[in-house]
């Protein structure tokens, strides 16, 4: 495809949803993204992705696992507040679900996502970003978005991947919509290696034979432990610590990250063994309820600007990945003088998308709030983990939705492998114990 053929389409934020949409385009479409940031603020703290989307991004995309360098969940174990082992159980994903649980330091990820979508190596041709451009609007209907500097850009295709306080979601949806708080904070840290090994008790968490997730657990809080960069010998370890922001002396900030402060988390604590108190950011968890829509005529809004969820499922971030996969494999053979046909595309990757994000987005919710009239789930924890890992791309799910994907029907090679025609049985019954386990503690 010529250059002149190319669609041109705008990405306004370079996160996780931003990049991995820049790098499932690159292949065939001029791709600029626009990030207000000037990217040197990624936050710390680290960001696991499960099978579902380390598949898209290895299998797809050619994720560098040297260069990302990252743990691969091997253990599950969980232990009650006052340090007594529930559950150990051994994870092996590859072998259930055909692809690695990645522990992320989160600027690794962003690093390579980064990376793949502007490398000179890869396909088609790199995206451009542009950083220090901030959109101040969107018109869908127009292709248009206008920056701080007054300056108006067009293009074919606009994807608003501007994270939770999104103004392409304004654009979609004719009003401002404001994630609700969930009653909710996480404290989140990063600890050097050479202080958890100094901690006999602790030091097992970094210990290269047994990597992979920890979790303390209670009623209404938890801690939720894991290593990342270095994948045998991991330099550093991630704590989520998540409370009720009652637990806080002054609840939790409004700006929904702050500084943290270890007196309050360490008395948010009080009642765990002593040495399992933890000694730091905080974020207030925020809550978004479905959308009816991700898109308004050029526009769509992918990642958190469409599905912002909470934590408990550790799928906010994997579900930005896949959101990014439908976008590449359903505008895919798209060319310039077909533009009239893009609105239409852009519903078919909503239609595709939507109900999987959204029940997803709902049933973090129920584990994070508990069930409540009308938004509770017939699957058990162990079946929703099967839901959220056994996800081979946008066209084989479409098939499993009956949607018809004009055009694109036969399009095996938009597909990510490990699945030819059955249904892949997922994990053994000691894996579907661990996970169970895990969907209710993740973070
Ligand atoms: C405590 C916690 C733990 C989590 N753990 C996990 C996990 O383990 N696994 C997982 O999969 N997910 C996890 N998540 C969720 C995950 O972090 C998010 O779903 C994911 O980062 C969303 O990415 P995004 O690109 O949509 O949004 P963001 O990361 O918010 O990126 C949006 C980008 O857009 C830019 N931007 C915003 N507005 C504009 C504008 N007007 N113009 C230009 N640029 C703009 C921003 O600067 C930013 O770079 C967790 C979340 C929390 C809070």
């Amino acid at each position: 495809m010529s250059d002149s053929e190319r669609l041109k389409i705008i990405i306004i934020g370079a996160g996780i949803a931003g990049l991995a949409a820049a790098t499932a385009l690159r292949a065939e479409h001029q791709v600029l993204v626009l990030e207000s940031s000037r990217l040197k603020q990624e936050v710390g703290a680290a960001i696991h992705l499960g099978p579902n989307a380390s598949k898209i991004a290895i299998e797809r995309w050619g994720m560098d696992l040297t260069r990302l360098n990252s743990p691969e969940v091997a253990w599950y174990t969980e232990y009650t507040q006052q340090g007594e082992p529930q559950i150990k159980a051994q994870i092996d994903t590859r072998r259930d679900f055909g692809a690695p649980w990645l522990l992320n330091h989160r600027v690794d990820l962003h690093q390579e996502l980064r990376r793949l979508a502007t490398d000179a190596e890869g396909p088609g041709a790199p995206a451009t970003v542009r950083t220090g451009a901030r959109v101040l609007s969107v018109d869908g209907d127009e292709g248009t978005v206008t920056l701080g500097d007054g300056e108006i850009l067009k293009a074919d295709v606009l994807v608003g991947a501007d994270g939770i306080h999104s103004i392409a979601r304004t654009a979609v949806l004719g009003y401002d919509l404001v994630a609700k708080r969930s009653g909710h904070s996480a404290y989140r840290m990063l600890i050097p290696r050479e202080k958890v090994i100094e901690d006999p008790e602790l030091s097992f968490l970094v210990d290269g034979t047994s990597l992979g997730i920890t979790t303390f657990v209670s009623h209404d809080r938890r801690v939720v432990a894991y290593p990342c960069r270095g994948s045998t010998r991991p330099e550093l370890l991630n704590i989520v610590a998540i409370v009720p922001d009652r637990a806080l002396e002054a609840g939790s900030t409004e700006s929904w990250s702050a500084e943290g402060s270890v007196a309050e988390l360490v008395a948010s604590f009080s009642s765990f063994a002593p040495k399992l108190r933890p000694s730091c950011g905080l974020w207030q968890l925020r809550d978004q309820d479905p959308l009816h829509s991700w898109t308004r005529g050029r526009l769509i809004i992918i990642g958190d600007a469409s599905h912002a969820m909470l934590p408990h499922q550790g799928q906010g971030g994997g579900q930005s990945v896949e959101d990014a996969e439908a976008l590449g494999a359903l505008l895919s053979g798209l060319t310039r003088a077909q533009s009239s046909r893009i609105p239409q595309r852009l519903q078919l990757v909503e239609s595709v998308r939507i109900e999987r994000a959204s029940k997803i987005q709902g049933y973090s919710r129920e584990k994070a709030l508990g069930a409540k009239d009308g938004n509770t789930f017939t699957l058990n924890a162990g079946e929703f983990s099967a839901y959220n890992y056994s996800y081979f791309g946008a066209l084989d799910w479409a098939r499993k939705l009956g949607i018809e994907v004009d055009g694109l029907e036969g399009g095996g090679k938009e597909q990510v492998a490990g699945r030819d025609g059955d249904e892949k049985e997922p994990s053994e019954a000691p894996v579907r114990q661990a996970l169970a386990s895990l969907v209710a503690a993740s973070g």
